[in-house]
């Protein structure tokens, strides 16, 4: 019998994307058996403000991933209009692909800000959750916070990997200061930067 798909899920602002999602998503895919994973850079995000124009977001993650055979682009959530909510995008991929198993993969920052989203039960049921270390979150407050939400039918996984101390915001402080970014992201999202002036004005 053909199993069902396992496809995970990396959302994200990717403002812009950097080493440290490619390495979640390369352990992610390695650890959980993942037969592709879904970039999806987010719309104009109602939780975050001034972020860069979704076009050029979308065109960094594109030039990252390139090279990465199993790693694709989706563009559910940058074309939608409007808000978009994690629990409304998985009921669409859902409702499309019904045999698929879906892995929602984040770092820990976001295990401790899902249950704020809008129907996190939901989000539980459509996918697992698979997580990485990440910031000042050491494991034991991570599983501390991973007990408390499988009360609430979260299934997670534990993502063994090191941590890997770069952000998004780091990234736009760096270049506005005129430092170098060339080991925080891959060499073609630098470039596009670089041509494209972003970041240099960020207040
Ligand atoms: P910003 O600083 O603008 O918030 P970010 O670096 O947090 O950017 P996001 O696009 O907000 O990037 O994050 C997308 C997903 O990637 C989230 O689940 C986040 O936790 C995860 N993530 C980002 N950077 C890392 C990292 N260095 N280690 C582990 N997970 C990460
Ligand atoms: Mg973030």
């Amino acid at each position: 019998m053909k199993r069902g798909k396992r496809i995970g899920i990396m959302g994200g602002t990717f403002n812009p994307i950097h080493n440290g999602h490619l390495l979640l998503a390369k352990n992610a895919q390695k650890q959980v058996l993942l037969d592709q994973v879904l970039f999806m850079p987010s719309g104009n995000s109602y939780m975050k403000r001034n972020v860069l124009e979704t076009q050029k977001r979308v065109a960094m993650v594109a030039l990252a991933i390139e090279r990465y055979p199993d790693f694709e682009l989706s563009l559910i959530e940058a074309q939608k209009s409007g808000n978009t909510y994690t629990y409304e995008t998985l009921e669409c991929l859902k409702a499309a692909n019904p045999d698929t198993q879906y892995y929602f993969i984040i770092g820990a920052d976001i295990l401790f800000q899902i249950e704020q989203w809008r129907n996190p039960k939901q989000i539980f049921q459509m996918a697992v959750l698979v997580c990485a270390v990440r910031n000042d979150y050491d494991f034991n407050m991570i599983q501390k916070k991973g007990h408390d939400l499988a009360a609430s039918g979260a299934n997670i996984i534990y993502l063994n990997m090191p941590k890997l101390d770069v952000s998004s915001t780091d990234i736009r402080a760096k270049v506005k200061s005129n430092l170098s970014i060339s080991d925080l992201v891959p060499p073609e999202v630098a470039q596009y930067i670089e041509q494209e002036h972003l970041y240099y004005e960020e207040d």
